[in-house]
């Protein structure tokens, strides 16, 4: 048996299934990143997976060792499995040091003192440590929330949309410290989300999870050149369905623009995107519209275009 496995795990609120039978084995320092979207069930699943919420069926396994549900165990949770929800949860008036000490009220003193320490250093709060949580900015506030999970020494982390109240710059931050923190820990790490983006940063080894269901699960680089599903192949980028063909798609960045040769189309938009422009095309025998990108910022609206590909680009949905 691996080290965290979920079997058959489901979920349903007032007869409305929230989580269709999952399964997930899991080894000790392996990174998942789960990608749904809101009401797609990720923080059922979240619960279920660290003893907090009761499931319908199926069982969780924590190196051998079943995890109870509350319905199981009189006081619901363990410290092993740490769920970090996305609004931190921080005692207001409690600095950052007490948060993360009051975790440790039960260990012995030289032990949760030297915790403490630990992870202040290791998150980067020591400067803040006497500052309250109203305070610190976004992802300070998340890095205590880290520290308050991780001060138990866990051997499973959770973390469910962390990164939701945060801008697009202090996330990127954050999760470059966070890829550093966890690698020194040896924590295994899932971590929830909606965004595709953070998720393909944060970790290599991603589910997609689409109403309660595994639409697919992969590496980043599997998902998006064979994606299973039209949905799946979606969150990575636009798709344009190939004229006259039942299912065949390809990517806006797999199109190569020519000035002979291929399909006729037309430019009848472009926005000036960071890596490229992304052009509307209209295709002259279908008069379908297509997206592509024109990565050497070479084409204006009314020019014509001529469009290629690889067939090896192509993909079945
Ligand atoms: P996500 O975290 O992906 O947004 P959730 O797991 O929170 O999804 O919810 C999945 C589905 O279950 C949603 O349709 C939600 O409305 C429903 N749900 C979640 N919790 C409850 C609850 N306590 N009572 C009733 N329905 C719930
Ligand atoms: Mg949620």
């Amino acid at each position: 048996m691996s080290y965290f496995s979920i079997s058959n795990v489901s979920k349903s609120y007032d007869e409305i299934p929230a989580l269709l039978p999952f399964s997930l084995e899991m080894a000790q320092g392996d990174f998942l990143s789960i990608v749904g979207e809101s009401g797609s069930g990720k923080s059922t699943l979240l619960k279920i997976m660290a003893g907090l919420e009761v499931q319908d069926s199926g069982e969780v396994f924590l190196d051998g060792k079943p995890i109870l549900n509350p319905n199981q165990k009189i006081v619901s949770g363990y410290d092993e499995i740490r769920l970090i929800h996305q609004n931190f949860h921080l005692y207001p008036n409690s600095t950052v040091e007490e948060n993360i000490s009051r975790q440790l009220l039960h260990y012995e003193k030289e032990y949760a003192k030297s915790r403490v320490e630990y992870l202040l250093k290791l998150l980067g709060l020591n400067e803040f440590r006497d500052r309250f949580p109203r305070q610190l900015s976004g992802g300070q506030k998340q890095k205590v929330a880290i520290g308050k999970a991780m001060a138990v020494e866990p051997d499973i982390l959770l973390l469910d949309e962390p990164f939701s109240s945060l801008d697009t710059i202090q996330t990127h931050r954050l999760i470059t410290e966070l890829k550093e923190i966890f690698k020194a820990l040896g924590t295994t790490v899932i971590f929830v989300t909606h965004d595709l983006d953070d998720a393909l940063r944060l970790t290599d080894n991603l589910i997609i999870l689409q109403k309660g269901k595994i639409a697919q699960k992969g590496t980043s680089k599997q998902l998006c050149e064979k994606p299973k599903t039209k949905y799946v192949a979606q969150l990575f980028s636009p798709i344009n369905k190939l004229p006259d063909s039942k299912n065949s798609y390809i990517r806006p960045a797999d199109v190569k623009l020519r000035t002979k040769g291929g399909l006729i189309a037309h430019v009848t938009d472009s926005r000036f995107l960071v890596h490229y422009n992304s052009l509307q095309v209209q295709l002259k025998e279908s008069g379908i519209t297509w997206e592509v990108d024109d990565s050497q910022r070479k084409y204006e609206i009314g020019d014509r275009v001529y469009l290629s590909w690889d067939d090896a680009k192509l993909m079945t949905l």
